[in-house]
């Protein structure tokens, strides 16, 4: 609560300053150099987009994005954010599986209690379960007792159908605050973020989800995908471009990683 208010001021007298510099500076600068203030606001907003979709946003000791480093073979690990999904996940497990492969569901609570069946095939199979959240909502917007709700109920979802505690917790959308890392330690769970996304979230190309991956892909990559989806909205090209992937990591010499890697 207290982080909450803190947090809500500082917010809040950066959209004052930003309104102050806005009103003096803006037509100043506007006006004199119009091209080049625009240029500069549209590079700076790309700038933190593009730094946003890929890595997520704030900093924290208590939280990580890539796997421990090792000298001796290149590696990565699979995510999977905002499942189950009873049309989708079955499909993702099977490909994981036929390739001998383990992941990281970070599932929503409300939709894995409506599909405890697939959660406890993922857990015959397994997949590591973590927490998202209950319903996907902002956390560091929440209220303590919201952000408690979200994480906690989602918790205990998990532990009811498999009888584990889940281990990992991921927060919708990169987003956190303190007091949101606070209580998923607090219960018992390491906040996973991702050095790699592959933006499948946005693309219906298969070809750019692989190439999102794969060109510039680095020795240590923690990798995002998406399992769920709305509802009428397609996974298809994730489960297409999957598979492409897995082989083309293999045959650049990637292996994957176990969850020590994370430790
Ligand atoms: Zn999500």
């Amino acid at each position: 609560m207290f982080y909450y208010i803190i947090a809500s001021s500082l917010f809040l007298i950066s959209i004052i300053i930003i309104n102050i510099l806005a009103t003096s500076l803006k037509p100043l600068l506007f006006s004199r150099y119009p091209i080049p203030f625009l240029i500069i606001l549209i590079v700076i907003t790309l700038t933190f987009a593009y730094i946003y979709q890929r890595k997520g946003v704030g900093a924290g000791r208590n939280i990580t994005r890539k796997l421990h480093p090792d000298e001796s073979r290149k590696k990565y690990l699979l995510t999977f954010d905002d499942g189950p999904s009873i049309e989708w996940t079955p499909r993702i497990i099977e490909i994981l599986s036929e390739n001998n492969l383990k992941a990281i569901f970070f599932v929503v609570g409300k939709e894995a209690e409506e599909h405890p069946d697939i959660i406890r095939k993922m857990d015959e199979m397994g997949m590591e379960i973590g927490v998202h959240s209950y319903s996907h909502k902002p956390l560091p917007f929440l209220f303590t007792g919201g952000i408690r709700q979200e994480i906690e109920n989602t918790a205990d979802a998990i532990r009811e159908i498999t009888g584990k505690s889940p281990r990992y917790f991921r927060p919708p959308w990169g987003l956190y605050n303190k007091e949101v890392l606070d209580i998923a330690g607090g219960n018992g769970m390491k906040t996973i973020l991702w050095s790699r996304s592959s933006i499948d979230w946005k693309e219906s190309d298969p070809g750019k989800i692989r190439n999102n991956v794969i060109e510039k892909m680095l020795a240590e990559e923690i990798l995002l995908f998406h399992d769920g989806c709305k509802k009428g909205a397609s996974r298809g090209p994730t489960v297409k471009a999957l598979p492409v992937i897995i082989e083309e990591l293999g045959a650049l010499g990637f292996s994957p990683a176990g969850l020590e890697y994370i430790q």
